[in-house]
């Protein structure tokens, strides 16, 4: 039954909307608990990563700047870390998994709630990019392995070999042990998540890793995972996560936040939350680490996470800031 004619039935459109539950509610007339507090200006446009990835946030800044859209923005944010072959976390560069093979996993998600993701795919430095192209240009959300690598040369990428002289080495080192071993914030495990609000109020997100260092091979994290690495709702705001990406999964973390915040709670408030669910399912013992920032529509920001150490970029008017996450275990 169609939803319109389901409600007529009930009786739901004829009673008035002030009796209308608000879930019953078309989404238009809804008015949303975090619904911005007239007089209060949003802060737009803004942008925001997870990790101290200011060149990232600079980039996608310059794109905001300039009357970008946020699609845009996070995309090319996000590019400037898969570039970069210091960085050993995400993109060209990336530590390998267990047999020294660099497989990468991207999510891209925009206003409308369009998203588009690549899983374990190898020789191509820009996997988000793939990514936006599986959401605007296929019937498909997500490809994996030898389709999506096929699909970007088909698009134009080049082969690249992303295993480095460096992160070689520390994987012939690593293979003398050949122990699984994340280890809390020292970067085996530092992927960029990137939530951006343009000039319009439009709000995307990116997010964009190597995975876990000395991974199965074929082993996919939460990070290109629509819902537990990313997740944006152009009505409420958006959130996205590093860390163990399996524990991410089992919470699906980024849409619970997301979701939270709907509920009326700020990001800080939701983001803890979220922290708060991983460790009920792990008894409280919390020998990994999770992060999670959020933003909602009026631009306000939080993050929270199980160890110190993590930290979020922001960007706005105001100026370029990294500032330290709030965590559960205090030091
Ligand atoms: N979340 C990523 C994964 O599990 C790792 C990270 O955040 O660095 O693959």
């Amino acid at each position: 039954m169609k939803r319109r004619k389901f409600l007529k039935r009930s009786g739901a459109l004829t009673t008035g909307l002030a009796t209308v539950p608000l879930a019953a509610m078309p989404l238009s007339s809804q008015s949303l608990p975090n619904s911005l507090p007239s007089g209060d200006d949003p802060v737009r446009p803004i942008v925001i990563c997870t990790w101290d990835f200011g060149n990232a946030t600079a980039k996608a800044w310059e794109v905001l700047a300039n009357d970008g859209n946020a699609l845009d923005a996070v995309e090319q944010g996000v590019m400037i870390e898969e570039a970069d072959e210091d960085n050993q976390t995400v993109g060209m560069g990336g530590r390998p998994d267990r047999d020294g093979r660099v497989s990468l996993d991207a999510c891209i998600m925009d206003a409308k709630g369009n998203c588009g993701a690549v899983l374990a795919m190898e020789n191509i430095v820009h996997p988000i990019s793939v990514a936006r192209a599986v959401m605007e240009r296929t019937p498909h959300v997500m490809l994996a392995g030898k389709g999506a690598e096929r699909f970007g040369y088909e698009l134009g990428f080049k082969k690249t070999d992303l295993l480095t002289k460096k992160s070689k080495k520390e994987w012939v080192e690593w293979q003398k042990t050949a122990q699984y071993k994340p280890v809390i914030n020292i970067e085996n495990h530092d992927t960029i998540g990137m939530l951006a609000i343009d000039a319009t109020g439009d709000i995307s997100g990116a997010c964009t890793t190597s995975g876990m260092a000395y991974k199965m091979a074929g082993r996919v994290g939460d990070s290109p995972i629509i819902g537990a690495g990313l997740f944006v709702d152009n009505e409420v705001g958006a959130a996205t996560a590093t860390g163990v990406g399996e524990e991410v999964v089992r919470t699906v973390g980024s849409f619970l936040i997301v979701e939270l915040m709907r509920q009326g709670k700020s990001p800080q408030e939701a983001c803890e939350e979220g922290v708060r669910r991983i460790l009920k399912k792990n008894d409280d013992k919390a020998d990994f680490q999770i992060g999670f920032i959020a933003i909602n529509k009026k631009g306000d920001t939080g993050s929270y996470c199980i160890h110190p150490g993590f930290s979020y970029r922001s960007y706005t008017k105001e100026g370029h800031r990294n500032t330290p996450s709030d965590s559960y275990i205090k030091v």
